[in-house]
């Protein structure tokens, strides 16, 4: 994994994080790994679509915030991904097991971005389940999937973000 501020990486100002959950985003809900179910119900069937708007957008690093990080090292996940985009990951976010539920992955954001220097770096999360944030956060609903709504919803943010920074 690289670091964020490596060089011929996106400066801190036009680097734009994709705080990243897995189930229901990457796949379906209650997607299985066993052969013979539909394609569509595959882990990582949504995988493809979401790894396409990284690579057009080059100034994109994820950050992993999915429940895999509590049973899986950095390098299992990361494995997951394609070659390519696998340099592009920058790390997950800590396990913050109090206080308020509701908007959790959201304080474990911000404390992963305060952590590491990027507390202004601008983000944004594809997650299928809104209560992992409040209602300021930059959250895009995944209706059970990364699905053609959700991309065009993401490459729109990233494209607004990159217009409003260039
Ligand atoms: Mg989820």
């Amino acid at each position: 994994m690289t670091s964020p501020k490596r060089e011929g990486g996106p400066e801190r100002d036009e680097m734009i994080i994709i705080a990243l959950d897995l189930d229901g985003v990457l796949h379906r809900s209650l997607a299985t790994e066993w052969m013979g179910e539909r394609k569509e119900n595959k882990f990582f069937y949504f995988l493809p679509k979401f790894e396409s708007v990284i690579r057009d957008y080059p100034c994109t690093r994820i950050l992993i915030t999915s429940s895999w990080r509590e049973l899986r090292a950095l390098g299992v996940l990361a494995a997951f991904f394609s070659e390519d985009i696998r340099p592009k990951i920058l790390g997950v976010t800590p396990i913050h097991n109090t206080g308020n539920r509701i908007g959790l992955r959201q304080r474990e954001v911000r404390d992963w971005l305060k952590e590491h220097g990027l507390a202004d770096v601008c983000w944004v999360s594809p997650d299928d389940d809104s209560r992992n944030y409040l209602p300021d956060a930059p959250l895009i609903f995944c209706e059970d999937g990364f699905g053609a709504a959700e991309e065009k919803t993401l490459r729109l943010f990233l494209d607004l973000q990159i217009e409003r920074v260039g």
